[in-house]
């Protein structure tokens, strides 16, 4: 990892900025990417915008910035907001109080645009950059993991990608709003598609495909998940949200499950089980068979007590006596055979004994 130190005059990073909305922000002769495409909206209040020209004006330091080299090409990594601040106060966007650009006096000018900024360029492999941004990302501009994650992969993969992921009302956001949580332009999205396909190795994933034209693998895989959620619950509940679709899909999306009308009076049956205390938790249940998804709700201490007293301290199969500590509450009836979590299907068991009979 190379890091230097650069001191870079006002004038320079200005110079040939350009803001295109949603295309990104541009400066330094259009040689730095301020705001790369689809990232996030400029999020400064009036009070730290203001702060900073002030700072500058009364010839104070600012904060060290960091500029991610690769090429001929910058990418700001620490310090966008800053950055954008500055551009727009030189063009004249916005005004402190009374002054602004259009009525500084030439000297004033002057001032501004002679400021130096102090700069580190990094460069190096894009494990190092990573973990050293991770490291200084730690200010108010705080980027998501992701986001980092962006800031390093960058080639034209990501750029298709972006375009079905993480814009406001991109593709993806319209498709799975219902079905995956966080934003597009946080880069939640892009994320959590990477994640599942990726099988969790994020980025490998970006890594390997950064240089390739098309992120249209990952879009059809998406896709694919999402309608195949669609299919197998057509009906919508607000559980389904946030659900690790993509894992689901990757295990079971070519096994065989019951009907979708099937399915859903499954739903609705465990819908009102008070002993399901994970209701969003159904439908991973019902796709893998595994109850552990549904966090069964557990004998109280109070339920268990009366039960082991009623004992007399022996364990109901080996018949042995324990003090209560080393017992365990037990459906009799498991919850899977129609037992509920209530005292008449009760019984206290040592731990041997419960772990033999499998979990009750
Ligand atoms: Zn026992």
């Amino acid at each position: 990892m190379n890091i230097t130190l650069h001191e870079i005059a006002i004038r320079d990073i200005v110079n040939g900025y350009t803001d295109n909305q949603e295309e990104g922000v541009l400066g330094y002769e259009k040689k730095l990417n301020i705001r790369p495409k689809y990232q996030r909206e400029f999020v400064y209040k009036d009070r730290q915008r203001n702060a900073v020209i002030e700072t500058i004006r009364q010839n104070f330091p600012l904060n060290v910035m960091y500029w991610m080299k690769s090429g001929d090409m910058f990418e700001i990594l620490d310090g966008q907001q800053r950055t954008v601040s500055i551009c727009q106060y030189v063009n004249g966007e916005y005004a402190i109080g009374d002054r602004a650009w259009y009525n500084l006096t030439n000297d004033e000018r002057e001032q501004i645009l002679n400021y130096k900024c102090m700069v580190y360029f990094c460069e190096g492999t894009d494990s190092e950059k990573l973990a050293w941004f991770r490291i200084i990302n730690t200010a108010g501009e705080r980027l998501t993991e992701q986001e980092l994650r962006n800031a390093i992969y960058t080639g034209p993969w990501l750029t298709d990608a972006k375009r079905h992921f993480s814009k406001t009302n991109c593709a993806a956001y319209n498709l799975a709003k219902d079905y995956v949580n966080g934003s597009p332009i946080r880069q939640d999205f892009l994320e959590t598609a990477i994640n599942w396909f990726g099988k969790g190795h994020i980025n490998e994933y970006m890594s390997k495909h950064q240089h390739e034209e098309s992120a249209n693998e990952l879009w059809l895989y998406f896709c694919a998940v999402i309608e195949w959620v669609k299919a197998v619950f057509p009906a919508y509940r607000r559980e389904m949200k946030g659900l690790p679709w993509g894992e689901l899909y990757n295990e079971h999306g070519k096994k065989k499950l019951p009907s979708a009308s099937d399915l859903e009076s499954r739903v609705k049956e465990l819908m009102e089980d008070d002993d399901v205390t994970k209701k969003s938790g159904i439908y991973q249940y019902l796709i893998t068979g595994d109850e552990k998804h549904l966090n069964i709700r557990a004998f109280t201490e109070s339920q268990k007590r009366k039960a082991f007293e009623k004992q007399n301290g022996k364990c109901s199969i080996c018949e042995e006596t324990f003090k209560i500590d080393d017992m365990e509450g037990d459906h009799v009836t498991p919850w899977s055979e129609g037992g509920k979590t209530q005292p008449d299907n009760l019984q206290m068991l040592c731990k041997d004994c419960n772990r033999r009979k499998g979990k009750g």
